[in-house]
């Protein structure tokens, strides 16, 4: 799967064709990327981590462990998801996003596609991304305020660095084996915060978080996801 910037050329004669047909395709990724705007909903679900790419470190959240194609999100029942009122941004505009402020899709969803079946077009008139997807994806609250939100995310990671707060993941849970199973082929990508640095930290510095009241937050939501690690193995080996 792959996130492609929409282009008013290249996807002119797109179209969308709805979910109703398809088995939650979208519910079977791993890695999500994340932003301080669904921060909430998404670290009362899933593990908050922090992935290196392309020199760019950037807020996700994980479905599962381990390496299996196809593996699907522990909140899914059947091919519902069981926590639809309160799903992460992501999941609620998916197969829509943002890459730098501008609309992308993911061709993973199979009812992406240039069809003679009926849809919605991607594009509107003005060959910008149609509003229906605005309406019932995206979120306007979120297109209103992308910039800023981008932004504020990316102050964010920087702060979490530059004070030292991020670990790699694998040393963060070095003496359990069964974590050290989480996702390993991305092992040496991803970063944990460290709660305990943390505090210590704050008890040396106390000046540490002013005027950052709302990293404090962010880090205490991540803080506390990490223990839904816990939750997610507890949900799949209950469905094993
Ligand atoms: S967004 Fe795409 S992949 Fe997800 S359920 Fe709808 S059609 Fe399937
Ligand atoms: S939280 Fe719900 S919508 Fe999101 S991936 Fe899991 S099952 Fe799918």
């Amino acid at each position: 799967m792959a996130r492609l910037l929409l282009n008013s050329k290249k996807h002119k004669d797109y179209i969308f064709e709805g979910c109703s047909t398809c088995d939650a395709k979208c519910c079977s990724s791993n890695i999500i990327y994340s932003t301080i705007y669904d921060l909430k909903e998404a670290s009362a679900l899933f593990p908050i981590l922090f992935y290196v790419a392309d020199g760019k470190i950037s807020p996700v959240y994980f479905f599962y462990y381990g390496e299996t194609v196809g593996e699907k999100c522990p909140h899914l029942n059947g091919t519902m998801c069981s926590v639809y009122e309160n799903r992460p941004y992501a999941c609620r505009s998916y197969p829509f996003s943002f890459e730098q402020g501008n609309p992308c899709f993911d061709d993973g969803c199979p009812k992406i596609s240039i069809s003679k079946n009926s849809g919605v077009s991607l594009l509107d008139a003005k060959k910008k991304l149609n509003p229906y997807f605005i309406s019932n994806f995206v979120g306007k609250e979120f297109t209103e305020q992308k910039e800023e939100i981008f932004t504020s995310t990316g102050r964010f990671v920087d702060f979490c660095v530059k004070n030292n707060f991020l670990v790699p993941y694998v040393n963060y849970y070095a003496n359990n084996a069964l974590y050290l199973n989480f996702k390993p082929s991305l092992s040496e990508q991803l970063y944990i915060i460290h709660p305990q640095r943390i505090a210590v930290m704050r008890m040396q510095n106390k000046e540490l978080f002013l005027g950052h009241d709302d990293f404090l937050q962010y880090i205490m939501m991540i803080s506390a996801s990490h223990k839904n690690i816990e939750t997610l193995f507890a949900l799949k080996e209950a469905k094993i």
